[in-house]
C-alpha cells in the first residue's frame, strides 16, 4: 500500500473548515429552517438589476472570465477615488483573507487577533502555520491599543481587526483607527475587514490614503450587496502590495456571472439605500424583541444584532439549539465571555415575526 506524503503541516491540521452551513444543519436534523437569520445573509436580497445581470450572464458561461475584473475594478475605483492598480477582486473576503495568508505568512510566522473575532482569518493562517496570539474584546470592543502592543511583543507580520466587528456588531470611529496607524510595529500590516461597512455610521470609515502600505482594507459583496452565494470580495491598498496577489492568486477565480451581478449591484445606489434603511429598521426590531424577552442588545453597526443572554456559554448553546428546533437558523459568538450571546441577522419582518414567536419558547426550554 502506498499512501499519499503530506506535510507536516497539513497531518497537524484538524478537518474543521470555519463554520457548519445551515444546509448542513438541516441534512443532520432532516429539518428545514424557517427562517435562516444565522449568517449574516442579506434575505432582503440583492439589487433587481444585479438579478437580471446574472440572468443575461447566463447564456455566456461558457466563456472563462476576465481574469482581470476590469469593469468591476473600473467601478470600484471610481466610487472611492482610487485607480485600478489599488484594488484585488477576490472570492469572497475570505477568499482574499487566504491568498494574504499565503502572500505573508511562513512557518512560525506570528499573527494577532482578538480573541473570538473572525474565524476564517485565523483558518487560513494555520493553513499556512502562523502562530495566532489573541486578545480579549473589551467591553464587546476589539481592543485596538492591546492589539497593538501585543503585535510588537510578537513581531506579528499581520494585525486584524474588523471594523464594523463580527460577531458582536461594534464599531471603532474610523478616526481611531487611522491615528493608531502611527503606533502600529513597523513590518506589520494592518487587515482592516469592513464587510460591514455600508451598512455602518459614516464616522465608522476610516480616512487612510490609499498609498499607505500599513493597511489592507477588504470589503465584501455578501452582506450589504446581499451576493452572499456569488462570492465576491474585493481588497484595497498599495499599488506595490496589490500587485503581488498577481504572483499567487486564482486567476479564473472569480467567476463570469459574479462579476456581471457584482457590477450591477455596485452601481445600483438606490438598492443599496433601500437596504441600509430596510436593515436599521429591523436593528431596531431586533432590539426590540431582545428587550421584550429581558435580553440585553448589543448596538450594532452591522446587518445583526448581537443579544446578551446574561448566562454562560452553555446556556447561549442551548438556546441556538432551542431556535433551531423550532426552525429558526442562529448563531453565537465562539469564546467567553462573548458567548454569553445570541447572534440574529437582520430580516424581513415575516422572519423576525417567526424569530420573535420561537424566542420566548427557546428561552425556557434552555434553562
Ligand atoms: C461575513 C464576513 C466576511 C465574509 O465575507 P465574504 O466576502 O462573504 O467572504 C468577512 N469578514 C467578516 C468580519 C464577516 O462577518
Amino acid at each position: 500500500m502506498t499512501h499519499p506524503r503530506y506535510t507536516r503541516l497539513l497531518d497537524s491540521l484538524p478537518s474543521t473548515v470555519p463554520f457548519v452551513g445551515p444546509e448542513v444543519i438541516e441534512r443532520t436534523t432532516g429539518q428545514p429552517f424557517s427562517a435562516r437569520l444565522g449568517a449574516n445573509e442579506n434575505i432582503f436580497g440583492p439589487s433587481p438589476t444585479a438579478l437580471e445581470a446574472l440572468r443575461q450572464a447566463d447564456a455566456e458561461i461558457w466563456k472563462y472570465p476576465d481574469s482581470a475584473s476590469h469593469d468591476l475594478k473600473a467601478e470600484i475605483a471610481a466610487q472611492n477615488g482610487i485607480a485600478p492598480e489599488n484594488i484585488v477582486i477576490g472570492e469572497g473576503v475570505d477568499g482574499l483573507l487566504g491568498y494574504l495568508a499565503r502572500m505573508m505568512i511562513e512557518q512560525g510566522d506570528t499573527v494577532v487577533t482578538s480573541d473570538g473575532a473572525y474565524p476564517t482569518f485565523n483558518y487560513h493562517v494555520a493553513g499556512f502555520g502562523g502562530v495566532l496570539h489573541k486578545v480579549p474584546f473589551k467591553d464587546d470592543f476589539e481592543d485596538l491599543d492591546a492589539l497593538i502592543t501585543r503585535a510588537a511583543e510578537v513581531d506579528a507580520k499581520l494585525l486584524y481587526l474588523s471594523n464594523p466587528d463580527n460577531p458582536m456588531g461594534t464599531y471603532l470611529s474610523g478616526t481611531t483607527i487611522a491615528d493608531a496607524l502611527d503606533r502600529l510595529p513597523k513590518g506589520c500590516l494592518m487587515i482592516l475587514d469592513e464587510a460591514y461597512i455600508e451598512l455602518a455610521p459614516t464616522d465608522a470609515r476610516a480616512d487612510i490614503a490609499i498609498e499607505d502600505p500599513r493597511v489592507i482594507r477588504m470589503r465584501s459583496m455578501s452582506k450589504a450587496y446581499g451576493l452572499a452565494g456569488a462570492r465576491v470580495g474585493y481588497a484595497l491598498g498599495a499599488a506595490e502590495l496589490i500587485k503581488n496577489f498577481d504572483k499567487i492568486r486564482n486567476h479564473f477565480g472569480l467567476n463570469r456571472s459574479a462579476q456581471h451581478a457584482a457590477l450591477a449591484a455596485l452601481q445600483d445606489t438606490e438598492w443599496l439605500a433601500h437596504i441600509q434603511s430596510q436593515v436599521s429598521h429591523s436593528r431596531d426590531r431586533l432590539s426590540q424583541i431582545a428587550l421584550d424577552n429581558s435580553l440585553t442588545p448589543i448596538p450594532s453597526a452591522t446587518n445583526f444584532v448581537t443579544m446578551d443572554c446574561g448566562r454562560d456559554g452553555d446556556y447561549s448553546a442551548a438556546v441556538v439549539r432551542e431556535l433551531g428546533a423550532r426552525g429558526i437558523f442562529a448563531r453565537m459568538p465562539g469564546v467567553a465571555p462573548l458567548n454569553r450571546c445570541i447572534r440574529i441577522s437582520c430580516g424581513p419582518d415575516a422572519a423576525l415575526d417567526l424569530f420573535a414567536a420561537a424566542l420566548p419558547q427557546a428561552l425556557k426550554a434552555a434553562l
